[in-house]
């Protein structure tokens, strides 16, 4: 199957209306009957992905592919928002935000009211994707508030369904409970048994959310009927469900016993793995419960093994949680120690990744133009030091190259000198600190002057610059910087207050055409200007 992100750009849609496409509506009185046909199947297609994600993808792209040649943008785009669905659902979150957010904003302008309900539950459950609940929840209200009185009971339930989950996401549980009630009322009118099953699988894990275990249990049996008198069997995130609210109510044997279709099953592949995961880890915990330490182990091992295999992190981080635990009713506490905190390492380890993670994702699909001005702006600062105000050792080693290539191919001449000053522990121990950051900034302007227009000036750090030249006088223009800051006014920043500099300089020849050579040279003239005494320029012998 193809996963290639089908991005709508705006030159695609100024082409569509360029090309003289035809109206919503002219289309739809020419091709009346096709338009209600495609109509029909996208109605239907829009809740596959929810039971099997991937079978949607295939239809959509051929649905999108007619109506296009229709000329029904509407339809299209709901064809698309198909796609997106699937993309989000088998994890490719950026692709999938950016499609549905295109769809979006395409739905409002175009006042598409069935468009944009559905973009806007698409939109929820991208940002469920990457943490944000209060965004997820934004969108899902708005998804069901969209909703007109044409919408399906089925389209309706799911929505609904969807406004539920946010709102448990959130920890509003009441009122994610009566979500879920209307959405299980409708899906059972509908009789759309896949999502029946997934809102009580979701109500069963609210009770337990709500520390009812006995309702939760309730429920889930409930689920398990319904399962049976369908023929349906039961995957391993709904006997997870059923086998954790029997955990809670200390029924560690029946748990395990819900469970033991996944401990038996060889051929654990066929089943999702987040799900089987869970369903592994609950397992342990029921056969450690019950003093079956063996057995829970093997388990946890099936389980651990399983997250490495399929990268399921954090289910990983649960298993090891329950390794520690399970190190602790062996007995073996300094091992229950180590896997905790080998535990809280991989957690924070793992929190920061998915942070950052997330807020890529989040900037791939909302970057504005304004945001990517914002952007600019942000790299240009973080290429400057902030006492100063120069360039930084960054914004030298992006800079510099360029400025040597530069010399070599218009063979002009290139001086390169490294500033310290002089003794300026003494500045900040005899004076103070906040002195010292003033000399540094008076000393940056001073540098800034030097250089005037033709040159470059930064802060390579602490009390140590760069000063970039290119001109044929260089070794003068450094001896006049080095005379200008000793004869510098310093007793008005503080009485007493002398400062001088040491220069260590070179110019770009053959043998030193790179930006480490030349600086290398800088450093070693550098030393030799404070050994030999300090205030004074080091360049290269001629
Ligand atoms: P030398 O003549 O051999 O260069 O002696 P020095 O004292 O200048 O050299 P050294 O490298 O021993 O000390 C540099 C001092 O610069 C140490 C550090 O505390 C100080 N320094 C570095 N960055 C800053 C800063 O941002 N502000 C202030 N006030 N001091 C800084
Ligand atoms: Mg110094
Ligand atoms: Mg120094």
């Amino acid at each position: 199957m193809t996963t290639k992100s089908r991005q709508v750009t705006s030159g695609e849609a100024a082409e569509s209306v360029a090309l003289g496409s035809l109206s919503a509506t002219e289309a739809a009185s020419r091709h009346g009957g096709l338009a209600e046909e495609l109509s029909t199947e996208l109605d239907e297609l829009e809740l596959v992905p929810f039971s099997d994600a991937k079978a949607a993808f295939g239809p959509a792209v051929a649905l999108e592919r007619k109506a296009r040649e229709l000329g029904l943008d509407g339809l299209e785009r709901r064809a698309q928002l198909i796609q997106a669905d699937v993309l989000g659902r088998i994890g490719k979150h950026t692709a999938s935000g950016q499609l549905i957010r295109e769809i979006n904003e395409w739905a409002a302008e175009q006042k598409h009211q069935q468009l944009l309900a559905r973009s806007h539950r698409l939109l929820s459950m991208f940002f469920d994707s990457i943490g944000d609940h209060p965004s997820a929840w934004q969108h899902a209200l708005r998804s069901v508030e969209l909703l007109d009185d044409g919408a399906s009971d089925r389209l309706r339930a799911e929505h609904l369904f969807g406004l539920g989950m946010a709102l448990q996401r959130t920890g509003a549980l009441e009122e994610a409970r009566t979500r879920y009630q209307s959405a299980l009322r409708l899906a059972e009118g509908a009789e759309d048994a896949p999502l029946r099953l997934k809102i009580l699988n979701n109500l069963a894990w609210l009770e337990d959310d709500a520390g009812d275990a006995n309702r939760s249990l309730e429920i889930a049996d409930r689920m398990l009927a319904f399962a049976h008198g369908h023929g349906i069997e039961l995957d391993a995130a709904c006997l997870d469900t059923i086998a954790h609210a029997q955990l809670l109510l200390g029924r560690h044997a029946d748990a395990e016993r819900t469970l033991r279709p996944i401990l038996d099953d060889e051929h654990l592949d066929f089943r999702e793995s987040e799900g089987l995961a869970e369903a592994l880890r609950t397992a342990a915990e029921a056969q450690r419960m019950q003093g079956l330490v063996d057995q829970a182990q093997e388990t946890l091992g099936r389980c651990l093994r399983l997250c490495e295999d399929r990268g399921l992190g954090l289910n990983r981080l649960e298993a090891m949680e329950e390794q520690a635990k399970l190190y602790a009713a062996r007995g073996d506490f300094e091992k229950a120690y180590q896997q905790h905190i080998a535990f809280h390492d991989a957690d924070v380890t793992l929190r920061a990744a998915a942070r950052e993670a997330n807020s890529r994702t989040l900037q791939a699909v909302f970057e504005t133009e304004e945001a990517r001005y914002e952007g600019e702006r942000f790299r240009e600062l973080a290429l400057r030091d902030a006492l100063t105000g120069l360039r930084n050792r960054r914004y030298v080693d992006n800079e510099l190259p360029i400025w040597v290539t530069q010399s070599i191919n218009e063979n002009k001449p290139l001086a390169v000198a490294l500033v310290d000053v002089d003794h300026f522990k003494r500045v900040n121990d005899g004076h103070s600190h906040a002195v010292g950051d003033l000399v540094l900034s008076r000393l940056a302007g001073l540098l800034t002057d030097a250089v005037a227009k033709s040159g470059l000036t930064a802060r390579m750090g602490g009390e140590e610059f760069l000063v970039v030249l290119t001109a044929e006088n260089a070794l003068d223009q450094y001896e006049a910087l080095r005379k200008r800051v000793e004869d510098y006014p310093w007793s008005k920043v503080a009485p007493a207050l002398a400062v001088t500099i040491s220069i260590g300089a070179t110019r770009l020849r053959p043998g030193r055409m790179t930006q480490a050579a030349l600086l290398g040279q800088a450093d070693r003239h550098l030393y030799a200007a404070k050994t030999a005494g300090r205030n004074r320029v080091v360049f290269d012998p001629d």
